[in-house]
């Protein structure tokens, strides 16, 4: 059976957001990419302490949908994700596993207080996308700060880095295509 890479969008995400990961992933990653409906914010996941949420609900929904022809799925949600011990993190992952965990939130300028910009936020959610299902295939952060496997500490690494994988990282994945 011919499997996929499926997208998940948590709630309500942008129609073009989610065209343009579905366009582009495939140039990078080299695998076909489908839309699954769109499930609902787990009701567990918010913390009014932090107002953001836990990202784990989140990664057990994935882990729990069954989707035959699932290669990886990768999950998408606007809301502002946190993990114990970190302020925030932009996505999440697990290192071989079958599930990913992207949030948009602190992709978008108006984020930082500045004026809205379309382009910037398509980008950097490609950026982290593919970072994410680069754990899923499982590669570790990389010492490359160009690299997308390149840990983003703030959205400026996030801007540094670009949306493929270096040589060493293309080489990894290499053995699994
Ligand atoms: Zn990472
Ligand atoms: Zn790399």
């Amino acid at each position: 059976m011919e499997k996929f890479i499926y997208l998940v969008p948590f709630d309500k995400i942008d129609k073009d957001l989610l065209d343009f990961l579905l366009e582009n992933l495939p140039k990078i990653i080299s695998y076909s990419v489908k839309k699954y409906l769109s499930l609902p914010i787990p009701s567990n996941a918010y913390n009014p302490e932090r107002n953001q949420y836990l990202s784990s609900p989140f990664l057990d929904i994935l882990t729990k949908l069954k989707i035959p022809d699932s290669f990886k799925i990768l999950g998408i949600t606007n809301v502002d994700l946190y993990t114990p011990g970190l302020n925030f993190i932009f996505g999440q992952a697990k290192l071989n596993g079958r599930e990913a965990l992207v949030s948009i939130a602190r992709l978008d300028n108006s984020f930082y207080g500045l004026p809205k910009d379309q382009e910037v936020l398509y980008i950097r959610s490609l950026k982290e996308s593919v970072h994410e299902l680069g754990h899923t295939l499982g590669l570790s952060h990389c010492p490359n700060p160009e690299c997308v496997m390149h840990f983003s500490n703030s959205i400026s690494d996030t801007d540094r880095k670009s949306y493929n994988f270096c040589p060493i990282c293309k080489l990894s994945l290499s053995y699994l295509f």
